[in-house]
């Protein structure tokens, strides 16, 4: 069975207090280390110094694909390793729109933060456009594809993927969970067809607007491994009770 984690996704929010607060009223159980957290990178050190009282593994938002140099405003895979992170979104669909990020940057940035000790959570997804234009699978599973060109694993627990339909993420829209495992299962097989080994232990996880009233429905999937949540993920009282049902 893939293990079930639930990320959230803080994105360009919180501040020092707010990050304090947050780690003082959190309440986990049954923590196995599959409850993550990604601040902005400037705080990363800081909730490394409050996360390990409840166990929450702490990551970054993105990264680089290059080593080290001149590549103003970069943040380097292996300096953020160095200061104890344990893994970082990639490909978020912020990043691809907002930014201009291509599969092929996904690709290089995956390989760059496995090769540094990263978990790379690699997100995909369809706009709701792609979506009308019945071309969600194919979207999304060339997203997949691409992002893995040239990628061998060792072991399942190298890589999480996300599926964070683009049209539920920040909108309240959430995907049903017939329409997450639809998704889900087509990205599974491929997996398994790419990693005859470790495909089918692979974490896939939905993120769209997934809060503490919808998670229970979207875990009970086959293919449903967790979550990846923004908003819902920025109280404590919501990120203790999605880490409950997870
Ligand atoms: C996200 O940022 O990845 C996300 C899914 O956001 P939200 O949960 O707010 O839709």
């Amino acid at each position: 069975m893939p293990k079930n984690y639930m990320i959230g996704n803080w994105k360009m929010n919180q501040s020092l207090s707010d990050i304090q607060n947050f780690f003082s009223q959190l309440k986990l159980e049954n923590n196995q280390n599959n409850f993550w957290i990604t601040p902005q990178s400037v705080h990363i050190s800081e909730c490394l110094k409050h996360a390990p009282a409840t166990g929450v593994l702490i990551g970054a938002q993105n990264c680089s694909h290059e080593d080290f140099g001149a590549f103003t405003g970069e943040i380097a895979c292996r300096s953020l390793a160095e200061i104890g992170a344990h893994f970082t979104l990639i490909g978020h669909s912020e990043r691809r729109s907002l930014y201009g990020e291509t599969d092929q940057d996904v690709n290089q940035k995956a390989k760059k933060a496995i090769s540094e000790g990263l978990i790379p959570v690699i997100c995909v997804g369809e706009t709701l456009a792609q979506r009308d234009n019945s071309q969600t699978l194919d979207v999304v599973l060339s997203q997949v594809k691409n992002a893995l060109v040239n990628i061998q694993l060792h072991n399942e627990s190298e890589i999480i993927i996300a599926y964070e339909p683009v049209w539920a993420i920040g909108t309240g829209k959430t995907a049903t969970p017939q329409q997450a495992e639809e998704v889900h299962a087509q990205i599974r097989n491929l997996l398994i067809e790419l990693y005859p080994d470790h495909g089918a232990e692979i974490s896939l996880l939905y993120g769209g607007s997934v809060k503490p009233a919808n998670i229970k429905e979207l875990l009970s999937m086959q293919n449903i491994n967790g979550g990846l949540v923004g908003g819902a993920s920025l109280k404590p009282e919501s990120f203790s009770d999605l880490c409950k049902a997870c």
